[in-house]
Order: C-alpha cells, then structure tokens, then sequence
C-alpha cells in the first residue's frame, strides 16, 4: 500500500460506485450496453480504480476524451473496450489502432489522414460522431456521412462499430432543444446504408430520463459517481445515487489569536475578540480554491468557516473552543452528523459538481475505500 505523509486526503468509495453503476445497469432493457465515462481521471475519483469497478459491476465499454487517457489505461493493465470520445489525431491512427482503442470520426478527410498513418496490418475500430446540436464535435450534413460509409467500405482496415451524438440540455426541464436533437439524430441514422452494432445517445441526465433515447447504449459519466447532473432535475432522478467523493484533512496547527489580530494573506480576517484559529494543510494548489473563503467544513459534526484568505497550501478555520491537533476536518463529506455535499461546494463557487471534483488536484491523495475496507491509497508523488 502506498503511503502518503500529510494530513489531507481524498476518500473514493468504489462501494458506491459499484452500487450506482449496478441499479443504473439494472434499468436498461436486455441488450442495451452501458460505457462507464472515465475522462479526466475518472472525474477526480481515479481513472482505472474507477474502470474497474464499473466493468466489476456491468459497465461494457470504457470512454475517455482522449488517446492519452485511453492508453494509460491499457497501460494499468484494463483489457476493457475503450472509445475516445474527444478529437484524435489523424496522424496517431497507428498508436490508436496498436493500443486497440476505439476513436472518433468526425469527419470525412480525418479518415484519408488516418490511412495514411495506419500501418497495412492494422485495423481501426470507429464510431461516426454525428452533431445533432451541440455544435461540437461531429459530421452534420448528409453528405458527410455517405463519404465515410463510401470510405470505409473501400478501406477494410477501418470498422465502424458505432455512431453517436450528444445532448446538450438533457439536465433541463425545458425538452424542446433535446426533443429537436433526438429527432434530428433519427434523421442522420436514416441517412445510413448499414446500421452499426452500437447506435448511442444518452450520457447520464438522458440516460435517466428518457427511455427512448438508449438506442443500444447509453454513456454513464456523473451518475456512477452519485452525483446529480444538475440540480434542476435532482427531483427527477429514477433510481437513488449515493456520492463516491469526499474530502478530508486535520488540524495541524490549533492557536489562540488575541483581539485585532488577524488571519492569511492581506489580513482580511481580524477577530475583535480572542479566538481559537485552526491550520489546514490544504490550499489552492491542491484545488481547494481561493474563492472558497468563507465555506464551512465540519469538525466532530459541527460546521466551522474558514477565515481569511487562502492560501496555496493551507488554509485557517474558527474553532469554538481550544480543538486538539489531530482532529479530522470534513471538506466534502459526511462528519457526524452533518454532511457537505460535492453540491454544496459548487453552489459557492457558482458551477457545476462535474467542475468541483475535476478540480481536486493531483497532489491530494486518494484513499480507496472496497467492501466497507481500505483497498489501496493512490499517492502520484510517491
Ligand atoms: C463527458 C461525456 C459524457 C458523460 O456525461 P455525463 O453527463 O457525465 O454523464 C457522455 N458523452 C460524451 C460525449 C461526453 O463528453
């Protein structure tokens, strides 16, 4: 087991994971397949301690944003279906193809480039990106998509496996917007002389809200890890989520200032009378962003405010009364009774949950929590 030495750590409950992927996984009917979207570390919880899980649990198919992702993965020993689901370039076709990855198409000249890179024995699996609004990534006119059928059909080495599209208001109420794209992705499956194995649509708010957008797959990124993909459609959700993310540290410091001292960075906070100041050994550099001054965390249960400003590396909490040094501090989480949701820390920062675990640095370690146990801690510094 790796260690870490530092009071802060990120606690990822794979129970959860597990659990979400599997009542989600349960909902579908037969046949229809479900990739667990990894990106970007696995949305902070871990790229393949997450994949893992997921594939532990029903997910079929993995998906990243881009080759880099996809490889390291291989790389950590997932045998997995992977699909980029970013731009790859044309030029790293052979990589794509040596690491048996699946990439995106989005247009047709990407596939005249890739030939050029793909060695005569390699073959490269694709799926057909279709923009049906969200003005992104994807083919759009008909005419595009007769040209990469036409290709593909001259050039054995390419397989289509799939086509896809991506919704872009799925989380809101208001459907009108995701009604026209699932009615224009129809069309551009229409516009198809041979339907690939795997048609897909859905990521999590569409997956958990509208039936008739499975098709043969849905995309599961925020929803395997319990969190809601917007607060708007929270009351909407069809099956229960549990949070896989927390995040903790512990008082290293604990001092009593006097009256008229003051706390951090450009003295912001001065207390009129005497008070009980804790250090966290927890800063911006780790995410914990500097707007966050003045969040509450909780202690033995209690929610505390951070005062003063915030520093790269440690920040200051009001204590109520002299605390031990040692004590556990809750960022995101349960503690006692109380709990801060992922939710809770984005409202502050004006965003999304899907922006607050991304931004939960490297530098934190991340303690891996698998049947109610300890599984393994993952340190990148060490
Ligand atoms: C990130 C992503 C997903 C997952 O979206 P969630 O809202 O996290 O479920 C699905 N499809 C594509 C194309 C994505 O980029």
């Amino acid at each position: 087991m790796e260690a870490y030495y530092r009071d802060t750590w990120a606690e990822i409950n794979l129970d959860h994971i597990y659990d979400n992927v599997k009542v989600m996984k349960d909902r579908l009917p037969e046949g229809v397949k479900m990739f667990a979207v990894v990106k970007a570390n696995g949305y902070g919880h871990g790229d393949w301690q997450v994949a893992q899980v997921a594939l532990e649990a029903g997910a079929d198919y993995l998906a990243v944003a881009f080759l880099d992702e996809a490889i390291s993965l291989r790389k950590k020993g997932i045998e997995a279906p992977i699909l980029v689901l970013g731009a790859t370039r044309p030029s790293d076709s052979s990589v794509a193809a040596y690491w048996g990855i699946t990439v995106t198409v989005f247009h047709p000249t990407w596939l005249i480039e890739a030939k050029k890179d793909l060695k005569e024995n390699q073959t490269l699996t694709l799926h057909i990106k279709c923009d049906s609004g969200m003005g992104r990534l994807g083919i759009k006119d008909r005419q595009d998509l007769v040209q990469i059928e036409e290709f593909v059909e001259d050039n054995p080495q390419f397989i289509i496996e799939g086509m896809y599209t991506h919704f872009a208001t799925s989380d809101e109420l208001d459907v009108t917007y995701y009604e026209n794209q699932y009615t224009t992705f129809q069309e551009m499956l229409s516009w198809l002389k041979i339907r690939p194995d795997i048609i897909h649509a859905s990521n999590s708010a569409s997956s958990l809200r509208f039936d008739k957008s499975h098709f043969n797959a849905i995309r599961v990124g925020i929803s395997m890890y319990g969190l809601t993909p917007s607060l708007e459609m929270e009351h909407l959700l069809p099956v229960p989520l549990k949070e896989a993310f927390s995040l903790h540290t512990k008082l290293v410091h604990v001092k009593k200032l006097k009256a008229g001292e003051s706390v951090s960075y450009g003295a912001t906070y001065t207390p009129e009378e005497d008070e009980w100041i804790g250090t966290l050994p927890i800063g911006y550099a780790d995410g914990w962003l500097r707007k966050l001054q003045g969040i509450e965390v909780l202690i033995r249960g209690e929610r505390l405010p951070l005062v003063g400003r915030i520093c790269m590396d440690q920040c200051m909490v009001k204590l109520p009364k002299r605390l031990e040094v040692g004590e556990t501090v809750t960022l995101i989480g349960w503690n006692g009774n109380q709990r801060i949701s992922v939710n809770e820390v984005a409202v502050k920062l004006n965003t999304i949950n899907y922006e607050v675990v991304c931004m939960i640095s490297s530098r934190v370690p991340r303690k891996y929590i698998r049947n109610k146990n300890v599984q393994c801690i993952h340190n990148s510094l060490l």
